[in-house]
């Protein structure tokens, strides 16, 4: 799960971590208000997304007025922004952050995440800063520190001095960078979260560390441990099929191609897709329905992978382990009729009562195309989204 920055911030503030002051509001007027509480005489018009890159698609503007800060916060109250990181879609902008213009002397990155390969949360910074890491570690890696967590040990102080000379921080600065970093790695294993990024950490005219934005994500299995984050939720941000999904327990991730599959069991899902790909084709989706899946989910899975207009051809691979064939197929026909579908449907059943299941949508007069093996599914797939026919 994703955090507005001015959450992630008051998560940060909680645990002692540096912040500039602010107030987030969601009209002109509550903007006007929230830089009289605020203070001072310069502020920050931040619009509140789940994604970086705003500052380049203008949801970031530095204002010395309260009628700028109305006509700022009322313009991008009716923005909505996409940036590199939204994934294609344009995420509506529903709250700004009105905060204290900070100086900037210089922009350094951290961030903290799981590290799989080393079983351990790694903190990884910067002195490039402020800008899209990505683009720093593909073009100058030797410009990232790295600081690898032991589990048992945890944070140690000598790893806040690897990081911050690494960084070319003065040693006062390195002390400050110590407690953030402390902070950080205990906010990151009490909240259970997957990656926390601070980008920009600035040194401000004063030469103090602060944390001028933040980025959080929690990890969604341990939400019911944690419902103060639960309740940050916030659904406009997300994408209204994985929304969906998620209301009816489908593992589903919209993707780029045209190929929606539907699948049980999520390696079955990985292998499905990976057989569309050698067969030259782009899966539109990841589409796990479940091990014990039945009619029921059959035909919500047929409805959210046809909201997308992107789909050309669906494939069905499930394998009735727990499940039995006939009750599947039963479930596609109702689907199927029910729903309309106008694009092609390859199935590919195997398993309990494979029999019953094939001769259920042979006869169902329904343009269902059977599939023999995997293999076969894909070609066959593959073929429809392309408007061909499979050679033998
Ligand atoms: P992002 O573009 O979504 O990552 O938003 P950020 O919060 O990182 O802001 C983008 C950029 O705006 C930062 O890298 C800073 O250069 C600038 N910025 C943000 N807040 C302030 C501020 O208080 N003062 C100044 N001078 N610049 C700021
Ligand atoms: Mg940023």
């Amino acid at each position: 799960m994703n955090f507005h920055e001015y959450q992630a911030k008051e998560l940060f503030a909680e645990y002692g971590i540096p912040v500039p002051g602010g107030q987030v509001a969601r009209s002109g007027e509550e903007a006007v208000k929230a830089a009289r509480a605020v203070g001072g005489d310069s502020w920050v018009v931040k619009a509140q997304v789940h994604a970086g890159g705003r500052g380049k698609a203008g949801g970031v503007k530095l204002v010395s007025d309260l009628d700028t800060v109305r006509s700022e916060a009322e313009r991008m109250l009716a923005m909505s922004i996409s940036t590199y990181q939204t994934g294609g879609r344009a995420l509506p902008v529903e709250s700004v952050l009105i905060a204290e213009a900070t100086d900037i002397d210089s922009e350094l990155y951290l961030s903290a995440l799981v590290d799989r390969v080393n079983r351990c949360v790694t903190f990884m910074g910067s002195a490039a800063g402020g800008v899209d890491i990505e683009h720093v570690a593909a073009t100058e890696p030797e410009k990232i520190v790295t600081v690898k967590v032991s589990n048992t040990a945890g944070f140690q102080p000598y790893q806040a001095r690897k990081m911050g000379f690494g960084m070319g921080l003065t040693a006062i600065q390195v002390r400050q960078l110590g407690k953030i970093m402390d902070s950080l790695y205990r906010l990151f294993k009490e909240k259970d979260l997957s990656l926390v990024e601070v980008n920009p950490l600035i040194i401000d005219g004063k030469g103090d560390l602060i944390a001028l934005d933040a980025k959080i994500n929690a990890d969604d299995n341990a939400l019911f441990r944690h419902p103060e984050l639960a309740a940050l939720r916030d659904e406009s941000q997300e994408d209204p099929a994985e929304l969906e999904a998620s209301k009816h327990d489908l593992n589903y991730v919209t993707l780029d191609g045209n190929i929606a599959c539907m699948v049980n069991g999520a390696g079955l899902a990985m292998a499905t897709m990976d057989v569309i790909k050698l067969n030259g084709g782009e899966p539109a989706n990841f589409l796990d329905v479940g091990g014990s899946t039945d009619a029921a989910k059959v035909r919500e899975a047929f409805k959210l992978i046809l909201s997308s207009d992107r789909v050309e051809a669906i494939l069905v691979n499930i394998f009735g382990g727990i499940v039995r064939c006939d009750l599947i197929a039963e479930g596609i026909i109702t689907a199927v009729q029910e729903v309309g579908v106008k694009v092609p449907v390859v199935v590919r059943l195997e398993g309990t009562n494979v029999d019953q299941g094939r001769q259920m949508l042979a006869e169902s007069g329904l343009a269902l195309q059977s599939a023999s093996d995997l293999n076969d599914a894909a070609r066959k797939v593959v073929a429809a989204a392309n408007g061909t026919e499979v050679g033998q």
